[in-house]
């Protein structure tokens, strides 16, 4: 593989930027793998990328019905954090922010991993006994965490306006959460999984999953049958109906969310802030451009786009708290399709089905996850047996009844 260093950027400078290699193969899908992963997004290619590295795995599969991130991956908002309130997920998501801090380095890519701070808004006295009570429990799992005044805001985002219609009397802060560059994890972790032998076939959609005797024998497919033993399911919005083709109902929503960025603008935006309570949030990305977010549109769908209400209640609360951006003009607006639990958790899990796995319920906030879900996932695959990191994360909570409710933590999610 092509390393990327000074001395390679240099030496392709000499000649025009025309050496490059290409970044991953697009290879015909053989007729049997050890192991396939549907959904070429940042978990499905994460996933692939670890069992290469971490389980030597070498016939592996992934197959995507688009092209490589055109599903939530290219379309979220990328704040990363890892200050969820239950043990379980912090420690899964921690998982995910010490890979992330190495990310780069590791997939030899540079993701724009970017720790500027996240700060989560608290607009009343309950918002505040919960931010302090998520601080505190953060604390506990070792988390970088602190509750801000008022004063502390401003001194962080000096143009805030704190007087709104919903006052805001602290925040949340984590101080090693940040953003990272979305498409970049794509293309990052396809060119370090195909380094390793993966094939990553691009428009090619599972349409049936064969079973015999209650096990997986392989997946009907775009580009005809291919024969393999484990299958995992890494398709987000689109989980509930892959689950079906095997005949498992999943607890899972499927709703769009929205976001929309600005015209690039000077650096003005230091850090990330967020407000459950006003269903807002927004950073600026590194080319510029204010990143908006709002809550998930309450119907269920597949249409990769939303409602234009949604999209003013969140404007109407970013210019209240920032007057400045007032006359700014936006550029674009999308939606994707988030897959949504009961308790706001994912699930990572074998299923009822030998040889089935799956991965999915991150809703609206699984990219900061990507390489720790990546991690476990891969683990889950290659043994059989889910991680401990992942073990609470099983598919049978929804009949045990052990909920993690991060509804609370998770809320505009993100
Ligand atoms: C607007 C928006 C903002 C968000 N903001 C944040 C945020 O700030 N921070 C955060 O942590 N998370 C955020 N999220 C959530 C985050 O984007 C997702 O949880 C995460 O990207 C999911 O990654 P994935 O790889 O599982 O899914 P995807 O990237 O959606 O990948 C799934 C892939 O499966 C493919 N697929 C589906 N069906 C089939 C089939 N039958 N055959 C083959 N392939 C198939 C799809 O084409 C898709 O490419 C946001 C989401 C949206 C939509």
């Amino acid at each position: 593989m092509q390393h990327f260093s000074i001395w390679s950027l240099l030496r392709n400078a000499v000649s025009y930027h025309e050496g490059w290699q290409r970044q991953w193969r697009s290879p015909q899908p053989r007729s049997e793998y050890d192991a396939v992963i549907v959904g070429g997004g940042g978990h499905g290619l994460a996933t692939a990328y670890y069992l290469a590295k971490e389980h030597g795995m070498r016939r592996i599969a992934v197959l995507e019905r688009g092209y490589l991130g055109g599903g939530n991956t290219a379309r979220n908002t990328t704040i990363v954090r890892s200050n969820y309130l239950w043990d379980e997920s912090t420690q899964l998501y921690e998982k995910a922010m010490k890979l992330w801090e190495g990310l780069s380095q590791d997939i030899n890519y540079n993701v724009m991993f970017s720790q500027r701070g996240v700060m989560n808004l608290g607009h009343t006295l309950q918002d505040m006994r919960d931010i302090e009570r998520r601080v505190g429990a953060n604390r506990l799992n070792g988390v970088d965490a602190e509750v801000l005044s008022p004063a502390q805001i401003k001194a962080i985002v000096p143009f805030i306006n704190l007087q709104t219609r919903y006052p805001v009397l602290g925040a949340s802060w984590q101080p090693r959460a940040g953003v990272a560059r979305h498409d970049a994890v794509a293309w990052g972790f396809a060119r370090a999984a195909d380094a390793r032998g993966v094939d990553i076939i691009q428009n090619c959609e599972v349409t049936g999953i064969r079973r015999e005797n209650g096990a997986v024998v392989g997946l009907e497919t775009a580009q005809g049958f291919i024969k393999t033993p484990k299958v995992a399911l890494v398709a987000a919005g689109h989980s509930s109906v892959l689950a079906a083709m095997a005949d498992i109902r999943l607890p899972i929503e499927s709703h769009p969310l929205q976001a929309l960025v600005s015209e690039p603008l000077k650096p003005i935006f230091p850090t990330v802030v967020m407000s459950n309570a006003i269903h807002a949030y927004i950073s600026q990305s590194d080319k510029g451009d204010l990143v908006i977010g709002a809550g998930i549109d309450q119907y269920s769908g597949y249409g990769q786009r939303g409602s234009y209400h949604t999209i003013e209640h969140t404007l109407q609360a970013i210019v209240e708290m920032f007057p400045i951006f007032s006359r700014v003009r936006m550029n674009r607006q999308w939606g994707g399709i988030v897959d949504v639990s009961p308790d706001a958790c994912p699930i990572i899990s074998r299923t009822p089905v030998k040889g089935l796995y799956i991965n999915c319920g991150w809703g609206t906030g699984g990219f900061k996850a990507t390489p720790g879900s990546g991690w476990v996932m891969a683990h889950t695959v290659a043994t059989d047996q889910p991680h401990a990191l992942n073990a609470a994360f099983a598919l049978d909570r929804f009949y045990s009844g052990h909920l993690i409710d991060e509804h609370g933590a998770a809320a505009v999610a993100h």
